[in-house]
């Protein structure tokens, strides 16, 4: 039996949200089959590549593929990916043609990780996309009746040795024709121009795109970003922006700084007439001295804020929630670099509450198990964060139909753009089913301790990056007893804080720390974290400069007792090397004995 994509790919009315219903209904119902077929289709296309050939011996055997493909993690395919950057051809791991690699959020000795995407693949992701309007429309009345304010940006490209486009995945989507043409002429209509989502300069970028929203403010129904992190970022530019937005506005003119040709073009255009009612409306909404519930105020006809709030970007609902006015936030999609995964099908549930049913013909899904007690799974099934030659081949993964309720898992994928029993590291709990797609959870990302944006960084990128830094303090005579870390986002942008205790050589006294010598550490940690983190301080301006807060001597036994208090088992205690509590929290806090902000950004290169 064989299959032809446009099964796999359906094609139906777009202006038709039941039509858009009933595919949806479809896919959910036919797991199983479309599930096969995607892994027929993708074998009997990939059978003669090198990679596969080397474990089916250039069979298209379906039965053999979870006994001879090994499941794998970046490390073991990361060769023929540097291979295709170098000039290889890409049939090494895809018959498709890989026409860019995509440049994931999680790293690889501290650079990106770099994902294989096809032509074919972006028709993949605009049918996902598609997807998620009849979604919406089910939920909420007359959306198509104005204009949704969506802050996006595109990010830094560049190309590999060989010449292929080497970029995130949503600037590469944004850039696309696929985008510039997206469908539902009522439905998709954004108040930035795409002039001004595709500057490269993100803060022309930014200032623009709240000029248009505020300009068009009476016709915006929802606003958002793709991460949470990203809007209040934008929130926080308006704090700092509104007057000169405002004076804009009122002169019927953009700011002279405004120098990228399109977006001076397209933004004057919107702005065209001088318009000092709305700049008084807005100066005075914005000067108000709390900025609870601006969202409202600013954009009256607001329905919801469309932001991803689960993972680790749950931190920011609470902020999120002040500035709304009560507004429902509304996490549609679980995606990645390299597939996108699934939709949240009751888009208006509780941020702690949503769940994503994948959508079976994305990609063929595997999971493998996790304990009940998910961190010491994790463990068990990740062979202490490094996947020893072959150390996968024996776990035995579970189909996406086969998932149990309650279950933690870790997701698997095998795509269409030669991944084959990739680990994605995140672990997903099964809440439930809709017809007979499970639906998940996001827990979190195997291994991360801190994110602010989009950066991951986990106990060994922490452990190195201290490592570093405390030369400086040792070369002077102090040790570093113990450290521990948190993500502050009480603050916009958020950074990280790293706790530090120390102490003289030969005494428990902590004579007066060298302010100039601690920002040097703090520099050191930043300077030596992974190139996603540096460019999100350097470059985004989304992550604020490194803290560390030196505590006294004892603190850390303080935290050993709180943590026993709470059931940690004496016995098996180990520092956490990264805090939620907000408790743990104050005990650190109660006892800093100086705090030390980085002072420089970290150099950061495009790779
Ligand atoms: P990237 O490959 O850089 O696009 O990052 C993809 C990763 O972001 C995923 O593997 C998840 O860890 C995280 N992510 C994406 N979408 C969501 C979501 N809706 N909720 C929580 N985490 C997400």
């Amino acid at each position: 039996m064989s299959c032809q994509l446009p099964a796999l790919l359906p094609d139906y009315d777009l202006n038709d949200s039941e039509a858009g219903m009933k595919i949806l209904e479809e896919l959910t119902q036919n797991v199983h089959q479309i599930q096969q077929l995607v892994l027929e289709e993708i074998i009997t296309r990939n059978a003669h590549t090198e990679y596969l050939k080397g474990f089916l011996n250039g069979q298209c055997d379906m039965q053999g593929f979870k006994n001879k493909v090994p499941v794998v993690n970046y490390e073991d395919i990361k060769p023929y990916i540097e291979r295709i950057a170098n000039g290889d051809s890409s049939n090494i791991i895809s018959a498709e043609p890989i026409i860019e690699l995509l440049t994931s959020s999680g790293t690889s000795g501290g650079q990106p990780k770099m994902m294989p995407s096809t032509a074919e693949d972006l028709h993949r992701k605009t049918f996902f996309y598609n997807l998620l309007v009849p979604v919406m429309n089910k939920y909420v009345d007359g959306l198509d009746e104005g204009k949704a304010l969506y802050l996006l940006f595109v990010k830094p490209e560049t190309k590999t040795p060989s010449g292929l486009m080497a970029r995130p995945v949503l600037t590469s989507y944004y850039k696309s024709s696929n985008f510039k043409n997206r469908p539902f002429d009522r439905f998709n209509v954004y108040t930035s121009p795409d002039e001004t989502i595709l500057c490269s300069d993100s803060k022309q970028s930014m200032y623009c795109q709240l000029l248009c929203g505020l300009v068009q403010r009476q016709d915006v129904l929802r606003v958002g970003a793709v991460f949470a992190s990203a809007f209040l970022r934008a929130i926080k530019f308006l704090e700092d922006n509104w007057k000169e937005l405002c004076s804009n506005i009122r002169a019927g003119c953009v700011s002279d700084w405004i120098t990228d040709p399109s977006c001076r073009n397209v933004v004057s255009l919107i702005l065209s007439d001088p318009n000092p009612e709305l700049a008084d409306l807005i100066e005075h909404e914005c000067s108000s001295e709390s900025w609870e519930g601006i969202i409202k105020k600013l954009w009256p006809r607001t329905k919801y804020i469309e932001v991803i709030v689960t993972g680790s970007m749950a931190q920011y609902v609470s902020t999120l929630e002040f500035y709304s006015g009560g507004l429902p936030l509304v996490s549609t999609m679980y995606a990645s670099s390299e597939c996108y995964f699934g939709i949240n099908l009751k888009p208006l549930s509780k941020p702690s509450y949503v769940s994503y049913s994948l959508i079976p013909n994305m990609a063929y899904f595997e999971f493998l198990p996790v304990n009940k007690n998910h961190e010491d799974g994790i463990r068990d099934v990740q062979c202490n964060g490094v996947c020893k030659e072959n150390c996968s081949d024996h776990v035995e993964t579970v189909d996406l139909v086969d998932v149990k309720l309650g279950q933690y898992y870790e997701l698997v994928v095998t795509t269409f753009t030669g991944l084959y029993r990739y680990r994605v590291g995140d672990i997903l709990m099964v809440t439930g089913f809709h017809n007979k797609a499970p639906q998940f959870r996001f827990v979190h990302r195997r291994n991360v301790v801190l994110s602010i944006d989009t950066d991951k960084t986990n106990e060994e990128d922490l452990l190195k990056a201290v490592t570093k830094a405390k030369v400086i303090v040792e070369s002077l005579g102090f040790l570093l007893i113990e450290y521990t870390s948190y993500a502050d986002t009480s603050s916009i942008p958020g950074h990280y804080v790293i706790f530090w205790e120390l102490t003289s050589k030969g005494s428990n006294h902590l004579p007066v720390l060298d302010t100039k010598l601690m920002e040097q550490c703090c520099s050191v940690v930043e300077a030596s974290l992974d190139s996603v983190y540096r460019r999100c301080r350097r470059k985004d301006n989304s992550i604020g400069p490194l803290e560390i807060r030196v505590v006294q001597h004892g603190t850390f036994d303080a935290l050993m007792d709180f943590c026993v208090s709470q059931g940690s088992s004496v016995n098996q205690y180990k520092t956490p090397r990264c805090i939620k509590s907000g408790e743990a929290i104050n005990i650190l806090d109660s006892r800093v004995v100086g705090r030390f902000f980085s002072q420089n950004a970290p150099p950061w290169e495009p790779v």
